[in-house]
């Protein structure tokens, strides 16, 4: 079986494991023995060491494999004197898919209503306390690190990116020894992606663990009482990662959009189910890498500031949710109110990293910009670990989409690679693991 396959496999058993297990709970069908030993066991148990310890070794591919193939991807690039083209590329192109995104929500939430006829909720006891905002300012100069090793400590991937370019600049300019050492990095490169591909084995059961986890406990009152406001987010984060994906790419690269859906399957699979974009960095790199076929002097450094700056779906339930807030408290927010939701949604996305329920952190903002009660979030919480998900593989699969658009105008998108149906096959092993194209790119 192949690993898209496999991992697939696993997220449908996992899903149904724990929808069966929340309904036995609820029901009460085994007796409060069986279902608290479930819990206990298996859900609290099991479960959870399992899915825990499966993100924990992802987040710990994070940092070693962003510094090291970063340096690599900066040392091919200053040799061509690309970086601040790419730089530039990359960061508009997320910025622009980003405010796409945030207006395709405002449209598609004035078009159906969600806060419509829900007054009544206003006047709940839902309550959120929004954590302090960082000003644009300190956004800006935060970009710099002070301490390459608190930046890696800390896994502040703005600052590791910035020291990782300086680096592989440096390593390119330095004759001889700079040779010496780009060859030590390359070759560190390929072990932490062998590393990579033997966490790629566990995938199919770590991503088992974490939904039926998940799913036993999630509470669907919520989701029924909010349905529609679910809904509208739901559908519009389908629509951009079907629609607007498949148009951008084909405009501004003429690749074909389902192959690249197809193949971005497996990190999806992991975003969706870890809800951190941050810790699917492994993962989406050796998407973007292996099976898209983008050189990684580009997806390097596309990936992971990608997963910290461009968080379309994260855009998108902003902009419903805005929208949501104002038709529910009957406030008026105009149309200087919509562009600045889609400024500040932008920008709120650039200072925040891609880790579980920053979203609703970045919606506190956009809220005090144009002078909607913060207290409304409240009321959306208990959807939002769903949604969640959901918009964490909308999330990675902007950045991939970038990743093979700016690859393809550098001429570093390899079309064989793109193009080739036989990744997912077993006998090269999903094209991602240990035995697999790793192997035979490294010879
Ligand atoms: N969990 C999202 C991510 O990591 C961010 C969010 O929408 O809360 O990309």
């Amino acid at each position: 079986m192949g690993l898209t396959t496999r991992i697939l496999l696993a997220m449908l058993l996992g899903i149904v494991v724990g929808v069966l297990f929340n309904f036995l709970s609820a029901s009460q069908l085994l007796g409060s023995g069986v279902t608290g030993a479930i819990d206990i066991y298996l859900v609290d148990g099991l479960f959870d060491i399992a899915g825990r310890i499966f993100i924990a070794s992802l987040k710990l591919m994070v940092v070693p494999l962003v510094l090291v193939s970063l340096i690599c991807g900066a040392c091919a690039l200053s040799e061509g004197s690309r970086v601040g083209v790419l730089a530039v590329k990359t960061t508009m192109l997320y910025l622009l898919t980003t405010a796409a995104a945030i207006t395709l929500a405002l449209l598609m939430g004035t078009l159906f209503q969600p806060g419509e006829g829900m007054e009544g909720l206003v006047a709940g006891e839902a309550t959120y306390e929004a954590p302090p905002s960082p000003s644009l300012k300190d956004v800006v100069i935060n970009i710099f690190p002070t301490n390459p090793v608190e930046a890696m400590a800390a896994g502040n991937m703005l600052q590791i990116i910035v020291f990782a370019l300086l680096m592989g600049y440096a390593v390119s300019r330095s004759g001889e020894p700079g040779r010496r050492i780009a060859s030590f990095f390359n070759d560190l490169n390929d072990v932490i992606m062998r590393m990579v591909g033997v966490l790629m084995v566990f995938a199919p059961y770590g991503v088992f663990a974490l939904l039926a986890k998940l799913f036993a406990q999630l509470g669907v009152d919520a989701i029924v009482q909010l349905g529609k406001y679910f809904l509208v987010v739901l559908a519009t984060l389908l629509l951009h990662a079907l629609g607007v994906y498949s148009l951008l790419l084909k405009l501004f690269s003429g690749l074909n959009p389902v192959e690249l859906i197809k193949k971005m399957r497996p990190a999806m699979v992991f975003a969706f189910s870890t809800a951190s974009s941050a810790a699917t960095i492994p993962v989406t790199l050796a998407t973007v890498e292996k099976r898209l076929g983008v050189d990684n002097k580009v997806a390097a450094f596309t990936v992971p500031l990608g997963a910290t700056i461009n968080m379309d779906g994260t855009a998108i339930m902003q902009g419903v949710a805005t929208v949501f807030f104002a038709q529910m408290y009957g406030i008026d927010i105009g149309l200087s109110g919509y562009l600045m939701v889609i400024l500040t949604a932008t920008l709120a996305s650039v200072g925040t990293a891609g880790v579980p329920g920053v979203g609703l952190i970045m919606l506190a903002m956009v809220l005090q910009q144009v002078g909607l009660p913060l207290e409304g979030i409240g009321i959306i919480l208990g959807v939002d670990r769903l949604l969640d998900m959901v918009r964490t593989a909308v999330n990675i699969t902007g950045d991939s989409v970038v990743s093979a658009i700016v690859a393809k105008s550098e001429g570093a998108l390899s079309e064989e690679t793109f193009n080739d149906r036989n990744y997912d096959s077993a006998a090269n092993g999903g094209g991602m693991t240990v035995s697999g194209q790793y192997r035979a790119s490294n010879g």
